[in-house]
Formats: structure tokens, sequence, C-alpha cells
């Protein structure tokens, strides 16, 4: 199965994305988590994106499209991926569309995350993830069950991401009606976009997810 999570920044794609890749043993495949690896590592596409993402702009097309294109050629995505913040762009979807085909694979649906811009800025400058294994919380909606440590693994050390400031957002917010909304309209057409309510509760939205994939 080949999903895409659509929404805003915070609107809940990782927090759902990840869980997916739990109990649908689907990969998620976040491009933001790819680019801050790269940025890291020092590589030339990390050179490239890491005044970008800072700016809250939008990464190249190309660079984004050949960074899926190779991650969907390796075996572990296999059983089917979520694709969690791309496509981001118009290009990005009909580039998706074409490698696609390319490869003989079909996407099954795409979800949107319906969310208001009016709790973005708190969810995202709330957001933190364990250092470990990476799993998202936040400091007033997801807290660990024991303060300072991860439910997952027990990790004790936390990140919080240098784009995740209330400058930044007002610009990915932009960004995302600007560039990525345009796509809703452009999955209706093919009939195979589907919407959840990204204002409820996490586990609501989990719910509603898992009601709207037992129809595909
Ligand atoms: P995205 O990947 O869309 O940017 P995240 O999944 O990282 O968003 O969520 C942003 C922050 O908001 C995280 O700290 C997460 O724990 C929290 N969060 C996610 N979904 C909800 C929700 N439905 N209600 C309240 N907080 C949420
Ligand atoms: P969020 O969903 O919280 O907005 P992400 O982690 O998905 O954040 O992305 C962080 C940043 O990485 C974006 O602001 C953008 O600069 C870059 N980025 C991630 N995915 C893409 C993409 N598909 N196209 C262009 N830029 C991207
Ligand atoms: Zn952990």
């Amino acid at each position: 199965m080949i999903l895409i999570l659509l929404g805003a920044p915070g609107a809940g794609k990782g927090t759902q994305a990840q869980r997916l890749q739990d109990s649908r043993g689907l990969v998620q495949l976040s491009t933001g988590d790819m680019l801050r690896a790269a940025v890291a590592a020092g590589t030339d596409v990390g050179k490239k994106a890491k005044e970008v993402m800072e700016r809250g702009e939008l990464v190249s097309d190309d660079i984004m499209t050949g960074i899926i294109s190779d991650r969907l050629d390796q075996p572990d995505c296999a059983n089917g991926v979520i694709l969690d913040g791309f496509p981001r762009t118009e290009a990005q979807a009909e580039a998706l569309d074409n490698m696609l085909n390319d490869k003989k694979l079909s996407l099954n649906a795409v979800i949107e995350m319906k969310t208001d811009d009016a709790v973005l800025v708190e969810r995202v400058t709330g957001r933190y993830t364990c250092a470990n294994c990476g799993a998202g919380y936040h400091d007033s909606f997801l807290k660990p069950a024991k303060e300072g440590v991860c439910d997952k693994c027990g990790g004790q050390e936390f990140t919080r991401r240098s784009d995740d400031n209330a400058e930044t957002v007002t610009s990915r917010l932009k960004a995302y009606h600007a560039q990525t909304a345009p796509l809703l309209p452009y999955y209706k057409g093919k009939g195979i976009l589907k919407q959840v309510d990204g204002m409820a509760e996490i586990n609501e939205v989990t719910r509603q997810i898992e009601a709207e994939l037992q129809n595909i």
C-alpha cells in the first residue's frame, strides 16, 4: 500500500505515520527526517537544504523527487510506505505519479489531515523527539508516561528541531497554503482523497485514518 499523509506543519503527519508503521508494517518515509539526516551528515544535499529549511522554504523539487525515488527502490519499502511530507508541490506530485508508473506501483490513498492554522504554532513549538528512537512527543498534548523517559525505548535524551520556532512556522504555513494545498484538488480529481479531522484528539485521528483504510 502507498499512502500519502497531507497536512500543514504540525497537523500530525509524523505522529500518525509512526502509528501506521507500527500497526500495519508500512515504512514511514519522512522527507523532513531524511533532509535533517543529510544536513547532520554534511552531504551535498544537506548543504543545499540547510539554509532553505532554516528559512521555512521548500527544498528544490529535483532534490526531493530524487531522494524519494531512490528510497522507494530499497527492499524494506516493498510492503508499502507512508509518504510523510512528500509531495509538497504540484511538480512533486506529477513526478511521483511518473515514478510510480515506471516502478509499476500505484497510489492507494491520500489522507488530508485538516487543521485550523491557529493551533499549529503551539503544536510545533511544543514538539520534541526521543533522540534514541525518534518517537514524537509534545509538551502539553503528548507527554511520556514518566517525565523525561521515552515510553518506547526508555531513552532520556530528547531533541527539538531548530526550525520549530514561531517565525519559521509562519513561513512554513505560507509555503503550505501557496504550494502544497493545491494538491488537494489534484488528488480529489483522481478520486483518492480522504479527509480526517486533524483537530481531534490524537487517538481519535488514528481511529478515523484506520476507518478510511478499511475501505481500501
Ligand atoms: P507534522 O508531522 O504534521 O508536522 P507532528 O505529528 O510532528 O506533525 O505533530 C506536531 C506536534 O503536535 C507533536 O508534538 C505531536 O505530539 C502533536 N500532535 C500531533 N497530533 C496531535 C493532535 N491531534 N492533537 C494535539 N497534538 C497533536
Ligand atoms: P513539517 O511537516 O513539520 O512542516 P517536515 O519535517 O516535513 O516539517 O519538513 C521540514 C522542512 O524540510 C520543510 O520546511 C522544508 O524546508 C523541507 N522539506 C521536507 N519535505 C519537503 C518536500 N517534499 N519538498 C520540499 N521541501 C521539503
Ligand atoms: Zn525513544
